[in-house]
């Protein structure tokens, strides 16, 4: 077979291969933890603390409500129990209810705006818990899909590898020197010849060129020096 076909071939494959790695290289950039399910944990955590610094404010207002309900009990027992029987005793302690009912009507006010807090903070936590499971099962969906497609391209790279091992040892290892240097320097060492033109770099090849290269030579283009390939 015509060296500058088989180096043709050669760089078919090594594109090819180049093209899976890049594909590889991505799809490896990929796997791993996802953002937005690490935030929605976090955002879940949150939550769940503040739900329970508001419970925790929810139980202290209803002992605080419990603590005074029984004051207020004791104080009015003695109140209009009969035993007190100075005006100026029982103003007093008429005045303590009245105090102690005050400060009851805002502890109640108070608590419940924590227990409509409470409630804010469990719908929100739910619809957390919700959208975190959704984004995992998302994420677990995807985490599957690149780890396929990893192994697929990991085989692809490896097959691509073995027929460029097997078509190098076909070819005579000056050319296949030839070929590494120009690849080293250019990107691509063979350029297709079409219409008399290197597509390599554009420039109308000299005839005498072309018939070189038409038979079994070696041809590099005398302007860009890459290798011609006629197809
Ligand atoms: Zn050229």
């Amino acid at each position: 077979m015509n060296v500058a076909r088989q180096l043709y071939q050669l760089q078919e494959l090594d594109l090819e291969i180049e093209s899976d790695q890049r594909a590889l290289g991505q799809v490896t950039g990929q796997l791993g933890e996802s953002q937005a399910v690490l935030r929605a944990k976090a955002q879940l955590d949150s939550e769940q603390q503040r739900l329970e610094e508001l419970k925790h404010q929810q139980h202290t207002a209803e002992w605080e409500i419990d603590d005074i309900t029984t004051r207020i009990a004791t104080a009015e027992e003695s109140l209009f129990g009969g035993r007190i029987k100075n005006p100026k005793e029982l103003a007093s302690l008429q005045h303590e209810v009245e105090t102690f009912k005050t400060r009851r009507d805002g502890l109640e006010e108070k608590a419940l705006e924590v227990i409509d807090q409470v409630e804010q903070a469990e719908a929100s936590l739910a619809e957390i818990k919700s959208r975190l499971e959704g984004l995992t099962a998302d994420w677990q969906r995807q985490q599957k899909q690149l780890a396929e497609e990893q192994a697929r391209l990991e085989a692809a790279i490896a097959e691509l590898k073995q027929k460029r091992q097997l078509l190098s040892e076909q070819i005579e290892p000056q050319a296949v020197e030839l070929y590494q240097a120009l690849k080293k320097g250019k990107g691509r060492a063979v350029a297709r010849v079409e219409q008399g033109i290197c597509r390599g770099c554009r420039i109308s090849l000299p005839t005498t060129d072309l018939q070189r290269a038409r038979g079994s030579n070696l041809v590099q283009c005398s302007s860009c020096g890459r290798i011609l390939f006629l197809p």
